[in-house]
């Protein structure tokens, strides 16, 4: 039985409109004619009536689409697209089946498991994430994923965001406020998780910065020593889940690390995936931290 929650009220107004691109073919038809030429396809958390989500019927089908932004709630059960209904599958994400997927998660939880179709979790080989706030995660929270999409999954690339946190000028004023905590626990429970994947992790001495011990430290130090705290971190995680000494270094030798910096000049890594002000943006606030 559905239940509401704060997320279902505030999506009332502006999310819970009628009608978007090629959902309702009785009032989006003439959209139709466009939808192959739709590349890039961006969906927000909105409510499962915008996406007809409790009719039947055939999805939307986009013939070129390639990337699939997801962003998810910033309240409440973040890995859900439809805040107040995780487990109502969503009609507009039923029918395609890009290669890569972006899931951009405002903010963290570690109860819904994050969750795709199964057109997507067999199409897609390219899998980004963007993490931000810490949300109402607890320090050992880890992220859970759905066990179907887990082992339809065939990954060739994975990469981590840690962006800056970003606040209006009167709130970076007060860092100890905007401080959220490292999410490493979450992170390396997704290491684990895609186990022989290589990973690309992107500024990970933020998420130390982020942390308690090292909110001294500069960026330029942190830049540098990041990846060997992250490691660390892996390493002690994953002893505590019995991996034998062998298996955690291949683990960490299927990692790579680069700064926000680096990452922002290979557009090849971000382009269609990021929009490029965001990138220059993290970049220029990292330029500052
Ligand atoms: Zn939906």
């Amino acid at each position: 039985m559905p239940y509401p929650t704060i997320s279902r009220l505030l999506l009332d107004h502006p999310y819970h409109l009628k009608g978007s691109i090629g959902i309702s073919d009785q009032d989006d038809g003439w959209m139709n004619l466009y939808v192959q030429y739709v590349n890039t396809l961006k969906v927000e958390y909105h409510d499962p009536t915008w996406c007809h989500s409790w009719t039947v019927g055939s999805p939307p089908y986009f013939p070129n689409l390639h990337t699939l932004r997801m962003t998810y709630n910033d309240d409440g059960l973040a890995a859900s697209i439809h805040p107040g209904y995780p487990s109502r599958a969503c009609r507009l994400l039923g029918g395609i089946s890009p290669t890569s997927v972006v899931l951009d998660m405002p903010s963290l939880d570690g109860m819904s498991p994050i969750a795709l179709p199964g057109s997507i979790s067999r199409s897609v080989n390219d899998l980004t994430f963007i993490f931000g706030q810490r949300g109402c995660l607890t320090r050992h929270d880890k992220c859970r994923f759905d066990e179907d999409m887990l082992a339809s999954l065939t990954l060739q690339r994975i990469t981590m965001v840690f962006p800056p946190t970003i606040k209006s000028d009167e709130e970076e004023e007060d860092q100890e406020e905007s401080r959220r905590g490292s999410i490493s626990s979450y992170v390396i429970s997704i290491l684990m998780a895609f186990e022989p994947s290589p990973i690309t992790i992107v500024n990970a001495g933020y998420d130390e910065k982020m942390g308690k011990g090292s909110s001294h430290l500069s960026m330029k130090i942190l830049d540098r020593k990041g990846p060997e705290m992250f490691k660390r971190r892996l390493e002690a995680m994953c002893k505590a889940h019995g991996w034998c000494e062998e298996r955690i270094r291949k683990r960490q030798d299927t990692l790579r690390f680069l700064t926000m910096d680096e990452w922002a000049e290979r557009s090849e890594m971000w382009d269609s995936k990021v929009e490029r002000e965001r990138v220059m943006r993290w970049k220029e606030v990292m330029g500052r931290a």
